[in-house]
């Protein structure tokens, strides 16, 4: 008792000093919150689409490819506090909020029975020299909140990426669409055959990566595919 009301006074004593400010909007985070402050989880807008099966995303990608359900967190906008998120989750080195995030949409999809019946989450892979580069991949730790709130295990090492972006874009369109084959593999197949998997990613905008993933996991025999992600732009 002594001393958790002794670490507390410290906490207090070393946030007095070294206040933590929400990622989203800046402003210095009030105790008991973590990352984002409870304004902006309240303002920044949420799709809501896991409600529905028939939401734009979902009408967007079973287009392309045969698709479970489809839904992303956030409506993705270029001026919001989702870029800050976005931002800090890639590029500033804090895993942690893609972590958190995915504990977010976890907990709404936990509400929605249909959404608990995946047999794997698997990420969007990152190319291992992107990877080395970043640290960590961002659509992992997204997976790893949601496997963490859904109970549903999570693997970043089913689906790999063989071709980097850089390489990937020095080819013209054509080219690159005649090799799509070759970005995404799978790795480990028997991990695939005949399971529901939850594919995820941090934005989708063309849906052309979602897809690429989705037709490499149907080829080996995977038997449904949904998606997730933090944004949809
Ligand atoms: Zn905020």
């Amino acid at each position: 008792m002594a001393n958790s009301l002794i670490a507390e006074i410290f906490s207090d004593f070393v946030s007095l000093f070294f206040p933590s400010y929400c990622i989203a909007c800046s402003d210095s985070l009030a105790k008991g919150e973590n990352l984002v402050c409870t304004k902006c989880m309240l303002e920044i807008p949420q799709t809501n689409y896991h409600r529905d099966v028939e939401n734009p995303l979902y009408t967007r990608l079973s287009n392309r490819f045969k698709l479970g359900r489809a839904t992303a967190l956030f409506k993705f906008s270029k001026t919001s506090r989702i870029q800050h998120l976005l931002h800090a989750l890639k590029y500033k080195n804090q895993p942690d909020v893609g972590i958190m995030l995915g504990n977010v949409l976890g907990q709404r999809l936990s509400d929605v029975s249909d959404w608990n019946q995946s047999d794997l989450i698997i990420p969007v892979p990152l190319h291992p020299s992107r990877k080395r580069k970043r640290g960590y991949n961002q659509s992992a730790k997204f997976a790893e909140g949601l496997s963490r709130k859904l109970g549903i295990p999570f693997s970043d090492d089913v689906l790999i990426k063989k071709i980097s972006t850089e390489t990937q874009t020095k080819k013209n369109k054509l080219n690159r669409w005649q090799n799509v084959d070759e970005v995404f593999h799978v790795k480990n197949p028997l991990a695939v055959k005949n399971k529901r998997i939850l594919l995820v990613d941090d934005v989708i905008t063309t849906g052309a990566t979602i897809e690429a993933c989705a037709q490499a996991l149907l080829r080996y025999g995977c038997c449904e595919v949904n998606v997730a992600s933090i944004a949809e732009a």
